[in-house]
């Protein structure tokens, strides 16, 4: 009998660990030697799957993990027990008594946090990690770079511990350097004067995501940065630093053609009849839908990839199955592979692109790839 994962795969997600592996190596060979690569896996590794994407970015040699939360740092301890992670979340009051149990480090934004901490660090008779955050503009998580002073003390205080890094986030490093430079300034500011006795070279201090290497300081006390988005081989923005950089996109979108057939001009198609044929047409009824995470956004506006051509999506993407025109494309058949983010033959279609289709950000996008998409390892090692 046949069980469920030998049937062939109606839409699913190519992810290429040699090319994530290349990515890190190649953002590695592109900063100054001493800084430290964190790698951020939040959110299932940006939908990539944490377990795989983790195991090799730890063979190609990332420095550290961030994730969002406790559970996802729980699915990292199972694969790198010594590895060391970050929480970059707000722990809950009722969390805090679990982080011990994980060994992670924490970030923390405030003397309330340090404290809670330090209660369940004693608690649990264990040291454990912290890293200071400083809001240097983005208003979210963070003390406020005026404000740093006695939360940096409350944790040179704190008996249970250890201040391990000190790190701020930036707000608009994909589009106003200007901004980012205040940031930087705010940052250093800060600990410079509100962190007496900081013994920079024991710490990670980090601020730069993807798009932060644009405008990377390769002098001053940075030592670490955090990337996400550019090791999927995906570009933040489009300055100049990051063209160093030879990302190779990591993540492919595929479905199949599960049925094609010819309709009358004037034929109304998909709910609502949002598009009505303007020509007599054969249409390619594809096998994935918003169930899979096709932004229903796309409607009428998206293409996929049909043997190697651009196919305009017609009428309404529906919950399994998504309406292409494949009239100028007459070998078309049920059962050919279709792509909607990626390469075929000679075609490409960017995530940026398809991410435009749904007014959104390639961020979002790897984040909307549902559960019923299985995810399909290429170049696993030893594989
Ligand atoms: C998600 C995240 C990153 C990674 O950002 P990318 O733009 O994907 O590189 C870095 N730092 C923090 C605090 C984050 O939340």
């Amino acid at each position: 009998m046949s069980t469920p994962s030998s049937l062939p795969h109606r839409c699913w997600a190519e992810i290429d660990l040699a090319a994530l592996e290349r990515n890190l190596r190649s953002i590695r060979a592109s900063l100054p030697r001493h800084m430290r690569y964190v790698a951020v896996v939040k959110a299932d590794a940006y939908g990539h799957g944490l377990p795989q994407i983790a195991a090799r970015l730890m063979h190609a040699g990332a420095d550290l993990f961030a994730v969002a939360n406790l559970a996802e740092a729980a699915a990292l301890r199972e694969i790198g027990p010594d590895w060391p992670i970050l929480l970059l979340g707000a722990l809950l009051p009722d969390e805090a008594r679990f982080a011990p149990d994980y060994d992670v480090a924490v970030t923390v934004s405030s003397v309330e946090e340090v404290e809670r901490l330090d209660r369940a660090a004693a608690a649990a008779r264990r040291q454990l990690d912290v890293h200071l955050k400083i809001d240097t503009g983005m208003g979210r998580l963070g003390v406020w770079h005026e404000e740093v002073a006695p939360v940096y003390l409350a944790i040179r205080h704190a008996a249970y511990l250890r201040l391990a890094g000190v790190f701020t986030h930036f707000s608009s490093s994909d589009d106003n350097a200007a901004f980012t430079a205040e940031q930087r300034r705010r940052f250093l500011h800060a600990l410079d004067f509100q962190c007496p006795d900081l013994d920079r070279e024991s710490l990670f201090i980090h601020a730069d995501n993807s798009a932060g290497l644009d405008t990377i300081e390769q002098a001053g006390p940075f030592n670490a940065v955090r990337i996400g988005l550019l090791q999927f081989g995906i570009l933040p923005s489009t300055a100049s630093l990051l063209s160093e950089v030879h990302a190779e996109p990591v993540f492919s979108f595929r479905t199949r053609v599960g049925l094609v057939k010819n309709l009358p001009v004037g034929t109304g198609i998909s709910y609502g009849g949002t598009h009505i044929l303007k020509r007599n047409s054969r249409i390619a009824v594809l096998t994935c839908g918003y169930g899979d995470g096709i932004p229903r956004s796309a409607s009428n506006r998206g293409e996929v990839l049909v043997r190697g051509q651009r196919c305009p999506i017609l009428g309404r993407v529906t919950m399994d199955q998504t309406i292409v025109d494949v009239t100028d494309l007459p070998a078309v058949a049920a059962g050919d592979e279709a792509v909607l983010v990626g390469r075929q033959g000679t075609a490409d279609i960017p995530l940026a692109e398809f991410s435009r289709w749904a007014d959104t950000i390639p961020w979002e996008t790897l984040c909307s790839v549902t559960k019923r998409v299985p995810r399909i390892y290429r170049t696993p090692l030893g594989g």
